[in-house]
């Protein structure tokens, strides 16, 4: 059962396919590691193209019942999977913790939001409308209806163990598609333990598979899974890089592709803004996953006349809400315990950055450094002001926990930094002035505007971005549509 599989020490540690558990045909295997720690977790399948076609030919077997299958059975069979998990909420939350190295109460957040989507999408399943329209004579009558695309390939990152799954299966399960699950080499074990659950929940076999394959041979299997013709859609999220070269796979064949990549999210404080507000919002968007997501508040655009005040509040507000290092929460106790990076390249990459802007003449208001104390992955809560556009922190996305401050005078000059980006995923601002509200929110070439909040993301809305930072949208009813076509149908000489 789920329980077993992911109570400690026994991990989920083969791959899933056609509703059987198996090992990679050579027998190799890759170990999944703690990054708080550095401590080998358990060792998964080393997968290479010739097992995940095997996963391939599974889901598109399956989809031949799926597509069929009504949507209200697979409705009440997504709901049955999301009833289990949230049965299972500390498992699954532990899990997170020890292979993402999420802090547990902000695991079990994950695992909370991660769900929902298959609550919603359970829901969205019996709501795939199609349309009767308008004939223009009256010997015809037109219809529109929509079907699953067909074998889905999901390709997700370490950030979101859970929710970046439930998000793209829970919608590809929903619109009768089923789907090969390729997770992040740093995160395996939730996706294994996903499938365990999807099983139990009565999910029929070959309909969810999940493989895992170790980082060197990514390559070959997002090229397979785009370029295989029993593939009708592939749906991404992770870098920007990545995404390019998925998008190349799939033109091939002229795959249906959804993409969810970087963002570099401004978040401008406007001199009218409420500053507590503002304040509580930094803190949930810069320090959830400790900066690892993709809607993270990246540049911190501050007005002139409250600049500085805004930095001595954050400031003042990470010494109160943030704890480095494990904490020992009692009940009352608020305080956000941030974990460890998720690996070397990450830690490198963030300060990288850190030391490029502090050279190039950015301020350190507090951190700017690893916590070598707490383990080889920490890195200090940081606050950097006079960022320049020389910096890379003004350009790239940081993914860490460090706050970086521009200086601004007017709406028109600021919009103008914050649109100058070539991603547009999140954006959030702070004001009072209702005209400027709907200004910039129009103004602002993002696909998700935060106004005078920090956290967004919920199954009723449409996640996305435009410009480089992806295609499509998730979640919310649009969700469905990544996953379905159209089919037009006219009925003559009536
Ligand atoms: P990150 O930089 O956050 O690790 P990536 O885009 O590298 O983001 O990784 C996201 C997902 O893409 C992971 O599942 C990873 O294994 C996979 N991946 C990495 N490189 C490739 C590639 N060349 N082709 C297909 N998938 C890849």
């Amino acid at each position: 059962s789920c329980t077993r599989a992911m109570s400690t020490p026994t991990f989920p540690s083969k791959c899933f396919v056609d509703g059987k558990w198996v090992s990679a045909s050579s027998g190799k295997t890759f170990p999944v590691h703690n990054p708080a720690n550095g401590q080998v977790l358990t060792n998964v399948p080393s997968m290479v193209n010739t097992d995940v076609e095997k996963a391939i030919s599974a889901a598109s077997s399956a989809f031949q019942t799926w597509k069929t299958t009504p949507a209200k059975d697979r409705s009440i069979l997504l709901r049955k999977w999301y009833d289990l998990i949230n049965k299972k909420v500390d498992l699954f939350a532990n899990l997170i913790h020890l292979e993402a190295g999420k802090s547990v109460a902000e695991a079990k957040t994950e695992v909370v939001y991660g769900n929902s989507f298959l609550e919603w999408f359970s829901e969205e399943a019996r709501r795939a409308y199609g349309d009767v329209l308008c004939s223009p004579t009256n010997t015809k009558r037109l219809m529109h209806i929509r079907q699953p695309a067909g074998v889905a390939a999901v390709i997700t990152p370490w950030n979101f163990p859970l929710a970046m799954i439930t998000r793209k299966a829970g919608a590809a399960l929903a619109a009768g598609c089923t789907c090969v699950v390729k997770p992040a080499e740093d995160t395996p074990l939730t996706a294994l333990a996903l499938a365990e659950c999807a099983a139990e929940a009565g999910i029929p076999k070959g309909v969810i598979n999940v493989v895992t394959a170790e980082r060197s041979n990514a390559g070959p299997v997002g090229q397979l899974l785009c370029q295989s013709p029993l593939v009708s859609v592939v749906t991404f999220t992770g870098s920007t890089n990545v995404g390019k070269i998925l998008y190349r796979h799939c033109a091939e064949g002229i795959k249906k592709i959804s993409l969810e990549l970087g963002g570099n999210a401004p978040f401008i404080v406007f001199n009218s803004a409420d500053m507590d507000a503002a304040t509580r919002g930094a803190i949930a968007s810069k320090f959830r996953n400790c900066g690892q997501t993709c809607v993270s508040a990246n540049r911190f655009l501050l007005q002139d006349s409250i600049h500085d005040k805004f930095v001595e509040k954050l400031n003042e507000a990470m010494d109160a809400c943030l704890h480095l290092g494990p904490v020992q929460k009692t009940s009352s106790d608020t305080t956000q315990e941030l974990g460890p990076l998720i690996n070397e390249a990450q830690l490198k990459k963030v300060d990288h950055m850190v030391q490029d802007a502090i050279k190039k003449g950015a301020k350190v208001v507090r951190g700017g450094k690893r916590a070598t104390h707490l383990g080889e992955l920490y890195y200090e809560p940081t606050i950097l002001a006079d960022i320049t556009p020389d910096m890379l922190c003004y350009n790239e996305e940081i993914f860490g926990p460090v706050v970086s401050c521009i200086r601004f005078k007017t709406e028109e000059e600021v919009l103008r930094i914050a649109n100058s980006s070539e991603s547009g995923l999140a954006g959030y601002f702070f004001s009072q002035d209702l005209s400027q509200i709907f200004r910039v929110a129009e103004a602002l070439e993002v696909g998700m505007v935060g106004i005078n909040e920090g956290a967004i993301s919920t199954p009723e809305a449409a996640f996305g971005g435009v410009k480089q930072s992806g295609l499509g949208r998730e979640g919310s009813y649009h969700g469905l549509e990544e996953f379905m076509e159209w089919k037009y149908m006219c009925f003559g000489n009536l």
